[in-house]
Formats: C-alpha cells, sequence, structure tokens
C-alpha cells in the first residue's frame, strides 16, 4: 500500500538492523517518523530515488561545546608554562568564553551545528556551561545563552539535548578562577529554578521532539556532592539524562580521593548517582572496580577521542569497558574536529597502538561485528545516553539519516559486503551527501540552504576576536 501521505525514499543499499541491504525502500509520513519498509515492486517504483547513495542512520554526538569551536586552531603552540597540558589549554578556553556575546554565542553555535550536520550527526547533545555575563552577572532571563544555542540548533535543524550544566566552584579549598565567572551558580536552589524555567520556555520556541533538557553536574572537581546528588535526584524524578565529566585527567583522581576518599565513579556509586541514565564523560582514568560498577548500573561511557587525542588526556579503557558490558557512545568535546566516524574508529585505534594489537574490539569473528559495535556506539547508543528519539532505522522513529556516496574516492569499490568496514575506518565527510532530520533533507547534495550566512557571520566573529 502506498499512502499519499508516506514519502519512499529508494537509495541503492539501507542500513538497516546491522548490514546494509538492497531494494528496500523506506517510507516516512508527514510527521516524520518512519512508517514501513518494502520490497514490493509498486513501493519500489513510485519511491524517489537516491542513485549510488547508501543510506545511513543520523549520527548522535553526545558531546559537545559549540563555543569551543572559536580556539580551534588557536592553542596548537607552546605556551610560558613549563609544560603544555589539558590545565594550559583551559586557560586559552576560558580566555575565549569571555569575550563571546550573546549573539556570538548563537553565530558560533551555528557553524558548529552545521559542521555536525554536514557530518552525518543529526543530534547533538550540547554541555552547556555558559549562563552569565563575562563578570559574573546574571542576564534577566537566565538561560538567555542556552536559548542561543537552541536557536542555532533549531535554524539549522539539528536535535538538541541542551545538558544544562552545574557549576558551582574551581575544586576543593580552591578560590574561584575569573575565568569561571560565567560558568558558576553556586547556589542548588537558583540552578533549580533556573533550570524549570528552561524546562517550561523550550516548547515555546521549538518542535516536539527536537530540543529537550538534561542534567549536567560539571565534574566532581566543579560540584560540592550534596548539591550534585540533589540535582541528580531531580533529575531522576523527571527522566532527564544526567551527564557528567568524569576522570578526565588524573589530577582529577587525586583531588578526589583528598577530599571524599575515593575515586570519582566510586563515590558517585556511594550517592546513588549511577543508572542507566547516566553518562560519565571520558571516564579515562578509572579502576577495575569502577567499570564494574558503571557495568552494574547500566551506565554509559561518552568517549571524545578526536578530543581526547587533542588535549593528551589518554584512550578510554573501552576493551575493558566493552567486556564488563558497558556501552560507549562518542562526542565531539572541544569541536577540535567534528567527525563521529574518526571518533568512532580511534577509539579502537588507541588501543592498538597502545597494545600493539589489531581489532581489540572486535568481539567473535564476524567481518562487520567491530564496525557494527563501532557504529551503534555513534548512533543507537547515544540516543540511549541522550534520551534522543532517533538512533536507528526502525518502524516508529523519527527519519533522521544521511546519505553517502558510494563513487567518493573514501570509499569507491566497496561493494556491499565491506561497505560497513568502509565507512567505518575510511569515510571522509565529502562522501556525505544528504542529510535528512525528521524525514526532511536539510543538506541536498553537500548543501545546507543557511551554509553562505552561517559561515559569514562566524568568520566575522572570528575576525573580531582574534584580531
Ligand atoms: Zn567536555
Amino acid at each position: 500500500m502506498n499512502d499519499e501521505r508516506e514519502t519512499g525514499w529508494l537509495a541503492d543499499l539501507i542500513y538497516l538492523k546491522g548490514r546494509f541491504e538492497s531494494g528496500y525502500a523506506m517510507f516516512v509520513d508527514e510527521a516524520g517518523r518512519i512508517t514501513r519498509f518494502s520490497n514490493a515492486p509498486n513501493d519500489l517504483a513510485t519511491s524517489r530515488k537516491l542513485p549510488n547513495r547508501a543510506i545511513v542512520p543520523g549520527l548522535v554526538n553526545c558531546h559537545s561545546h559549540s563555543f569551543q569551536r572559536v580556539i580551534r586552531g588557536r592553542t596548537e603552540h607552546r605556551t610560558a608554562a613549563n609544560r603544555d597540558t589539558f590545565w594550559t589549554w583551559r586557560e586559552a578556553m576560558y580566555h575565549a568564553a569571555n569575550l563571546l556575546s550573546p549573539e556570538d554565542i548563537y553565530r558560533v553555535a551555528r557553524m558548529a551545528f552545521l559542521e555536525m550536520l554536514m557530518s552525518g550527526i543529526t543530534t547533538v547533545g550540547e554541555f552547556h556551561y555558559l549562563h552569565h555575563a563575562p563578570d559574573g552577572s546574571r542576564y534577566d532571563d537566565p538561560n538567555l545563552l542556552a536559548m542561543q544555542v537552541i536557536r542555532a540548533a533549531n535554524e539549522v535543524g539539528i536535535r538538541i539535548a541542551l545538558l544544562r550544566t552545574a557549576y558551582a566552584r574551581a575544586g576543593w579549598r580552591k578560590s574561584v578562577h575569573p575565568g569561571q565567572a560565567r560558568f558558576i551558580t553556586d547556589r542548588l536552589e537558583t540552578f533549580l529554578e533556573d533550570t524549570e524555567a528552561l524546562l517550561v520556555a523550550i516548547p515555546r520556541y521549538s518542535k516536539p521532539g527536537f530540543v529537550w533538557v538534561g542534567i549536567a553536574p560539571h565534574s566532581i572537581r566543579a560540584m560540592p556532592i550534596d548539591y550534585l546528588t540533589k540535582i541528580t535526584d531531580y533529575a531522576h524524578e523527571n527522566g532527564l539524562p544526567v551527564h557528567m565529566h568524569v576522570a578526565e585527567q588524573p589530577a582529577e583522581i587525586d583531588e578526589c580521593i583528598a577530599e571524599h576518599k575515593v575515586p570519582p565513579i566510586e563515590l558517585l556509586k556511594q550517592r546513588n548517582v549511577l543508572d542507566s541514565s547516566f553518562t560519565a564523560i571520558h571516564a579515562i582514568h578509572i579502576t577495575e572496580d569502577e567499570i564494574r560498577y558503571l557495568a552494574h548500573a547500566k551506565a554509559h561511557v561518552c568517549a571524545c577521542p578526536t578530543s581526547e587525542r587533542n588535549l593528551g588526556d589518554g584512550a578510554v579503557p573501552a576493551d575493558r569497558l566493552a567486556q564488563a558490558g558497558v556501552n560507549i557512545c562518542f562526542g565531539s568535546d572541544s569541536n577540535v574536529q567534528i567527525d563521529l566516524l574518526e571518533d568512532a574508529r580511534l577509539l579502537e585505534y588507541h588501543l592498538r597502538m597502545n597494545k600493539l594489537e589489531r581489532a581489540v574490539l572486535a568481539r567473535g569473528s564476524g567481518e562487520d561485528q567491530l564496525a557494527q559495535f563501532l557504529l551503534s556506539g555513534a548512533t543507537e547508543v547515544g540516543a540511549a545516553a541522550l534520551k534522543a528519539p532517533g538512533g536507528s532505522l526502525e518502524v516508529g522513529r523519527p527519519a533522521d539519516f544521511f546519505t553517502v556516496n558510494l563513487s567518493d574516492v573514501s570509499i569507491a569499490g566497496a561493494g556491499r559486503e565491506s561497505l560497513l568496514n568502509n565507512i567505518v575506518f575510511s569515510l571522509e565527510r565529502t562522501a556525505v551527501r544528504d542529510v535528512f532530520v525528521n524525514g526532511e533533507p536539510l543538506i541536498q547534495d553537500g548543501q545546507h540552504a543557511l551554509q553562505d550566512a552561517v559561515l559569514s557571520d562566524f568568520e566575522a566573529v572570528q575576525r573580531r576576536l582574534w584580531k
């Protein structure tokens, strides 16, 4: 049955249930939901053709700080410090954060989200911690900056989980760093009131399923433990995802043990923070016991390998996590590079370099098994971690997907049997041609309708920022 209210899309290949199939059209209703897949000749004949293309589920980027896009290429040098580390990079990041007006934050977010969309990302988790004016004073609308980021996402058409971040202090027994004034909400009650106000405001500004809220205690370092547990209780009561930076740098572990006598994930377990709605961002420097706690809680780990290699954080112990059954998703984090498939392949490659082995994360001998695991991390696992509606091409889910050009130089000659491995290990962004969110083609043949305006606005921000 070909219903007039449905649109059918027919590419040479489509990724369904872990493999590429040929001869199937995907039907999408007016609400943007997938209604059925069909190989009936009449359905194939009436579908819109996407020749020489394969359809892939939209990627889910679980961890982004969009404003950090402005420091791309501006921190790759030695500073006056004895040793350049994450902590010297952070000074540059604070400096940039404090120069951005609300309108700049919108323009920069639009640029980052456009690049995401053009790389096949259809949903982003934006870990948003810029709340106040540069001097720390509150805006009349305490969610002004969050709304700029949401406005940017709505305009380019990407789905967004606004992970509203609580940042209460510089660290245990540390005085506030002036660069952190925009981040800090020191009263729990104020954080919860501001979050409630955002929850109320969102339905007025966006279509259902395009914008939702999560709760993000910034890190153990930035949060008194009672404040942290109260906001995660609030998230649990309201069914919101909880995302938190955990164990990115060894210094954080030492500080946590000094304050709390136990390492971070053990502390979170003791305080009932861990459950299936919890996502630990990074989780690099963690113990075997902590891996077991994450697995037992069915919590997620979000690896951000392109950022982690740039910052010198270390490699996510994905082999130990996967062995224990912890689900792993991906994030672009500092946005030094926006390519979630690169994050996926690096998760494996970092382990190969450390262990001098190949196919470290493969289970069993199936030729596609490793690529299936990595692609599911970049799609359905990410959607679960964000409580997002997309994540896989299934009836009832929204039609969030992208097409790849089968003749792109990076994957040409793959054939059905090796296409998945070609995409996961070798695809370049030039191969991404069309990107659909909720059944709407937002990128067509590599172009977005707002592309020129987004780019020129962003370039103007950069010229002013770095003159
Ligand atoms: Zn981060």
